[in-house]
């Protein structure tokens, strides 16, 4: 299995579908330990991703395709995790800048390029309860099954359920980051909004790129 240049645009519409359709949910979770914007930051961000579509189409490059939807959420997404979201994109796509299709191999790269930067921006380490927790066993599982020879499709299933077990677990960690950590052990119990929406993302991306693939 290949991940092509028009599985890469279609998965990229699916997650501003996915995004826009929980809006509600996410700014309802954020409203627990945050401010409530979370949703409708995120919608912003990839509503501008989805006008640019066109733009973005012309380019072969998926390396290329990939930093300008980072760039597009770094200036259209609020709040103060909107350049975390698009530098972790854009940094996905300098991993793979001047490819026009992906391997297992790129997707390895393209995961832990864009945790890395989230590990240095943020300032942040795994059990701070933020989307860390869920991008972090994501990256690793994909790594881990790379390594083992896993099919890219089992390999990104893999990751996929390391991904929300990720996101499962910040309900027993106390926030460390962010404005959730304001509300110190009260986040107890309470499932970080960006593990939540990190989640939606990579899983909508994984289930695009192996919806017909059985193994
Ligand atoms: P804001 O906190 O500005 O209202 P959002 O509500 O859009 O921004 O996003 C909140 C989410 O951002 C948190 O749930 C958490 O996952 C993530 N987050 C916040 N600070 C950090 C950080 N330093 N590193 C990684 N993720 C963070
Ligand atoms: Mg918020």
């Amino acid at each position: 299995m290949t991940v092509t240049h028009d599985q890469v645009l279609e998965a990229i519409e699916n997650i501003a579908e996915t995004i826009e359709n929980n809006e509600t949910r996410l700014n309802e979770l954020d409203s627990k330990i945050g401010d409530g914007d979370h949703g409708v930051n995120l919608k912003n961000g990839f509503r501008a991703v989805l006008e640019s579509q066109e733009e973005l189409k012309a380019k072969e490059d998926i390396g290329a395709i990939l930093q300008e939807v980072g760039q597009i959420l770094i200036d259209e997404t609020g709040g103060s995790v909107g350049i975390l979201y698009g530098t972790a994109f854009r940094e996905a796509g300098t991993a793979v800048e001047g490819t026009e299709s992906l391997e297992l191999d790129d997707m390895v790269d393209m995961a832990a390029a864009a945790c890395d930067e989230v590990e240095r921006r943020g300032q942040v380490s795994t059990g701070e309860k933020t989307m860390f927790d869920t991008l972090k066993p994501f990256s690793d599982a994909l790594a881990e099954a790379a390594e083992s020879g896993y099919s890219e499709s089992k390999a990104l299933r893999y990751a996929e359920s390391k991904a929300e077990e990720g996101m499962v677990k910040t309900e027993e960690m106390v926030a460390r980051k962010g404005r959730a950590k304001y509300f110190g052990e009260d986040t107890l119990g309470h499932r970080d909004v960006g593990a939540v929406s990190t989640y939606l993302i990579l899983s909508t991306a994984v289930e695009t790129v192996t919806e017909d693939q059985s193994n």
